[in-house]
């Protein structure tokens, strides 16, 4: 494999020196520049033994290229774990575009965008992140087939957060299962952070199952959309992490579980769909064991979005979708059966395994 450092002879838009700050064994990274459109961009291939590599494209003011090349870096690696715990044939990559996605945006820059995409060869295949909306992604499909994401109208898959929240949901019911020998949720207080797409639907999961739901969200509207349709308590936002609740799922943003958060929350479990839920991984990640609460890792209940994609890119199927997506309750067990037997935080045992299936299949590649 082709270490990141061995590739600055590729180049960057301004700068002639790279030096990310930390090599994660990338396969390949691209960077694309087009004067005309003013496209700055950077697509990181981070490893295809399991199959082509997928990973949404993000749009962000990045403030320089060593930012947007760290993010890149540390996305795509993330998509090939998330991607091999899944049990999918797909590696991991990831785009990000500099640019203000409130001023930037023009169907010429997609399309190069797109282009460059193209050239990879199907190596990478893009949809949609942050700051992206389908119709962006519909102007890269224009000049490349090797997008997941779209609309289904388009043959699609449409919007994947039904079918987060549902790994969440089995991801959630796993872990009570693992702590108590039940996997019923009804009378567990849940608090839910973040009341958006995937919030919505993993609350109405919740409720039908009978547990006490608690929201919380820092926009009214979405917490009025919500209490119009279930009967959920609120909690302010700022008050998260003080309520008493028996499963704490961040739905909103990542890094929720640092120094802070962690002496003041009172759950046994942790399972939501935000990324990178824990600031620091090892860190946090041992801290939370050392408190004995439960954490489902994020990157595996929250794979009902790539597995949505997935089935997009074999040939659309919800059914199917669903269906791969119920695996999420059987491996996060098997994950946290891991973590008690060998006395590892569960991040990483999800990390273990994750490799181990890479390596594995690394092992057949070579055609008999
Ligand atoms: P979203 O933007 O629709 O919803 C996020 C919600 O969180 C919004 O309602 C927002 O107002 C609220 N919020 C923001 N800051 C908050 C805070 N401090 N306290 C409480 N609420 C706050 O996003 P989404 O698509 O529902 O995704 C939620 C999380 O799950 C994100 O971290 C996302 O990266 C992750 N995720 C989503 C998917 C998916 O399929 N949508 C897949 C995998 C991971």
């Amino acid at each position: 494999m082709l270490k990141v450092e061995e590739q600055q002879s590729v180049g960057t838009y301004e700068n002639p020196i790279i030096r990310p700050m930390v090599d994660m064994d990338h396969e390949q990274v691209l960077f694309c520049q087009d004067k005309a459109t003013g496209l700055r961009a950077i697509i990181a291939v981070h490893n295809t033994v399991l199959g082509p590599s997928l990973g949404g494209t993000r749009m962000w003011t990045y403030n320089n290229e060593m930012e947007a090349l760290n993010d890149v870096l540390r996305l795509s690696r993330g998509m090939t774990y998330k991607s091999a715990i899944s049990g999918l044939n797909l590696g991991g990559g990831k785009a990000v575009i500099i640019g203000d996605s409130r001023k930037h945006k023009s169907e010429a820059l997609f399309r190069r965008f797109g282009q460059f995409v193209d050239s990879l060869g199907g190596k990478y295949i893009t949809a949609e992140d942050v700051g992206i909306t389908t119709r962006d992604i519909e102007y890269v499909s224009m000049e490349t087939e090797h997008v997941a994401g779209l609309p289904e109208y388009r043959g699609g898959g449409g919007d994947p957060s039904p079918v987060t929240a549902y790994g969440v949901y089995m991801g959630m019911k796993a872990a009570v299962k693992h702590q108590s020998g039940n996997d019923n949720l009804a009378g567990k207080k849940v608090l839910v952070q973040g009341a958006g797409h995937v919030g919505q639907y993993l609350v109405e999961l919740l409720v039908k199952e009978g547990a006490k739901v608690a929201i919380s969200d820092i926009h009214e509207d979405r917490i009025k959309a919500t209490k119009a349709k279930f009967a959920v308590e609120v909690v302010d936002a700022d008050k998260v992490y003080d309520a008493d609740m028996d499963i704490y799922a961040p739905c909103a943003l990542g890094a929720t579980i640092n120094d802070d958060t962690l002496s003041r929350l009172r759950c046994s479990i942790i399972a939501g769909a935000a990324n990178n839920q824990l600031a620091e991984e090892a860190r946090h990640g041992a801290a939370v064991m050392e408190k004995g609460i439960i954490y489902a890792p994020d990157f595996l209940i929250n794979a009902g979005g790539i597995i949505n994609c997935y089935s997009e890119v074999i040939g659309y199927n919800r059914d199917m979708a669903y269906r791969q997506t119920e695996d999420i309750y059987q491996t996060t067990l098997n994950i946290l059966q891991k973590s008690a037997d060998e006395k590892i935080p569960t991040y990483l045992a999800a990390n273990r395994m994750a490799e181990e299936r890479i390596a594995s299949i690394a092992s057949i590649n070579q055609r008999i």
